[in-house]
């Protein structure tokens, strides 16, 4: 029988045909898959002809595009829609497929002719795209240790082994460390504060370990919560220096050594490439280029956002004041916040919920989308999806040219991740004259409507459809020549523009009188609550701020210079602390020792991208408010220079082309009430 994978999709646009795909097609499909793309890079290396940007580099970023489909709708299923067959699958196929990226990076004779293509690259009359595809794939060679001897490549192999294991290491020992701690509760007095929710889910927890009482753990679903709302201090204190010993406590799961050892590897394999630390190999690939304008910008927002920060710390210590607390510490932040945040605005979110009824906030994002960028949105019903929940779209422009497929999956449901994304089943390219277009997908998890209830979404999760659907802008307008190029595919710190700048709109009165309807009466939002909205997103914000650059600064601490000195982690950590410091130190607490983020997952010098993309979001959003949310000029110039573009061009100068000059932290010190 015929793998419908590895036929042509016979199917409208042709999109994937779930009906067809059974979970058996995809190991074939894959291994086949997989021989085709190595045949055609073969094909690429053994080209007797000199090498040239159509032969080699073109070639490259076409071949594998059977591999390139299938893959994306595995991943995209396994994410969306798994099984126990799709995970086996998956685990199958994983070695397959590193094997073979494997051996593209280490293919010397593909490397030689990219490397000469790249040594003439000004001399071969290059468009700035194309510019930018053969420079990628370069570094991608380079950035491996392709141009290494092959001694410093043996050294640069042994050092990604040995970091590989101290990450995973790290890792095992935060969730030891972790799992190592219980706070047991057994008289219901002690729970005071807590919702109830909360405390169901900590009488499970106790089941579930044969206990009586509640039990509360160093999860954040335990947690955070547990800091939050309850009122005995000794029993916060008592979590809080728990949670910020982890890995910190002189045994066998202690991270100090482990940390000292992965910032000076990382700083060998940086030396060993010819770079000057870690920050500035990690940073060359991102907006921000260097680890001095990061600290510039960092220092910046510092500078501006600390007044306001002291001046809440004063204020919220004030407020616990009244309450007995003397001197407010680490583990008074949440709950006292969380108190003065009650008694200054009180939200209710079920009073908000019946304003968003998911089909409103749904259309809302198409007619935001109709004025800003011409786009028109039709629900089809005519092609394959892999659940019932899924719904689907032909995105048109007002020419009735076709722009995607739009695919929307809502709903949580056994065998969905949690959480939301925007992900795409087929890439955006142009080739022989044919502008071949993106199908791309949102999936996030709301409540599920009932029979005598709409799906009614809080406040937080329409600014969550409204984010994912900026990244499916992106993704949907996508308009460049290689797919490796287009659509999300840019630097990591400025991935976050589209969808984090759609989400201002949530807050414009001129946008919510669009959607904001009560699903019952038909009444628009009242204006106090949209006020209200708006105040209590920046509650605090100059204590969060300092909280984020604080983590940023000791990220870039560590990677953004010479680390052969440092001996001892707690005492670098309180240096580069000292800045940003609010709360009295905590003498056996230490961040650096279970700080996941930058030790174990890929934000070593990136933590600074949070604030990052706020700076840009509010930047662009400022430009809009000055002309008007709905001006156009302004949405065509942010559709031409940068939802459009892709990864085509240095994000600076995107950024420029859109905004006539680069971005400076003043909007959102600004929007964040922290600048006069
Ligand atoms: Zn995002």
């Amino acid at each position: 029988m015929s793998n419908p994978l590895l036929q042509n999709f016979n199917t409208p646009f042709s999109t994937a045909p779930f009906s067809k795909i059974k979970p058996e097609h995809f190991k074939p499909a894959f291994i086949e898959a997989i021989k085709l793309a190595k045949q055609e890079i073969e094909n690429i290396v053994n080209n007797p002809k000199t090498p040239t940007f159509k032969n080699t580099i073109e070639a490259l970023e076409f071949s594998g595009q059977k591999l390139e489909r299938i893959s994306s709708i595995f991943f995209n299923l396994n994410a969306a829609e798994t099984t126990s067959e799709i995970q086996k699958i998956a685990q199958e196929i994983s070695p397959l497929l590193s094997e073979f990226s494997n051996d593209i990076t280490l293919n010397k004779a593909l490397f030689n002719k990219i490397k000469k293509l790249y040594l003439q690259k000004d001399d071969l009359n290059l468009s700035t795209e194309q510019l930018t595809l053969l420079t990628k794939n370069y570094k991608s060679f380079v950035r491996n240790g392709a141009n290494l001897n092959d001694k410093d490549k043996a050294e640069l192999r042994k050092i990604d082994t040995e970091l590989a294991k101290l990450k995973l290491q790290f890792g095992e020992n935060v969730l030891a460390e972790t799992n190592a701690f219980e706070l047991h509760i057994t008289h219901k007095d002690q729970l005071k504060g807590l919702p109830e929710s909360v405390v169901e889910a900590a009488q499970i927890t106790a089941k579930q370990k044969s206990k009586s009482g509640w039990i509360f753990t160093l999860d954040y679903p335990s947690y955070i919560p547990f800091v939050t709302y309850a009122e005995d201090r000794e029993l916060r204190k008592e979590m809080a220096i728990a949670f910020g010993a982890k890995a910190f406590r002189n045994n066998k799961y202690d991270n100090q050594n482990v940390v000292l050892n992965i910032v000076k590897l990382r700083h060998k394999r940086a030396q060993l490439l010819g770079y000057k630390t870690h920050a500035h190999f990690v940073l060359e690939e991102r907006m921000a280029e260097n680890p001095d304008n990061v600290n510039l910008f960092l220092e910046d927002l510092l500078k501006k956002a600390k007044p306001a920060a002291e001046s809440e710390f004063k204020t919220l210590s004030e407020f616990a004041k009244k309450d007995g607390v003397k001197k407010l510490e680490k583990w008074d932040s949440a709950y006292y916040a969380e108190k003065l945040k009650k008694k200054l605005f009180n939200i209710d979110q079920e009073k908000l919920k019946p304003y968003f009824k998911l089909e409103n906030v749904i259309n809302g994002v198409f007619t935001i989308a109709h004025k800003l960028y011409d786009l028109q949105f039709e629900e089809v019903f005519n092609i394959d999806k892999y659940h019932n929940d899924v719904k689907t779209y032909k995105v048109t422009d007002t020419n009735n040219r076709f722009i995607a497929v739009l695919y929307a999956d809502f709903f949580p449901r056994e065998g969905k991740r949690n959480g939301a994304w925007m992900t795409s089943f087929k890439n955006q390219w142009i080739k022989d004259g044919e502008n071949s277009r993106p199908h791309i997908s949102i999936v996030c998890n709301f409540t599920k409507p009932t029979n005598t209830k709409p799906s009614l979404l809080t406040f937080s999760e329409v600014t969550t459809l409204f984010h994912e659907f900026g990244h499916a802008l992106h993704g949907m307008l996508a308009n460049t020549t290689y797919p490796s190029l287009s659509g999300t595919s840019v630097y990591w710190d400025f991935v976050e523009l589209p969808s984090q700048l759609l989400e201002n709109w949530c807050y414009e009165k001129e946008a919510l009188n669009l959607f904001a309807n009560h699903y019952k009466t038909n009444q628009l939002i009242p204006t106090t609550l949209i006020d209200n909205i708006k105040q209590s997103a920046n509650f605090l914000e100059g204590m969060q701020t300092l909280r984020q650059l604080s983590f940023g600064i000791l990220d870039m601490n560590w990677h953004g210079k010479n680390p052969t000195n440092i001996t001892n982690v707690k005492s670098f950590e309180t240096e580069a602390f000292k800045n940003t410091q609010l709360f009295p130190d905590v003498a056996t607490n230490c961040m650096s020792t279970s700080f996941s983020h930058i030790f174990q997952g890929g934000y070593s010098s990136g933590y600074y991208s949070y604030k990052w993309a706020e700076v840009l979001d509010a930047d662009a959003f400022e430009f809009f408010k000055e002309k008007g949310i709905f001006n156009k000029q302004v949405a065509q110039k942010f559709k031409n220079e940068v939802l459009s573009k892709g990864g085509t061009q240095k994000p600076m100068e995107l950024y420029i082309n859109f905004r006539g000059k680069k971005p400076t932290n003043n909007a959102l010190l600004k929007r964040a009430g922290l600048l006069k």
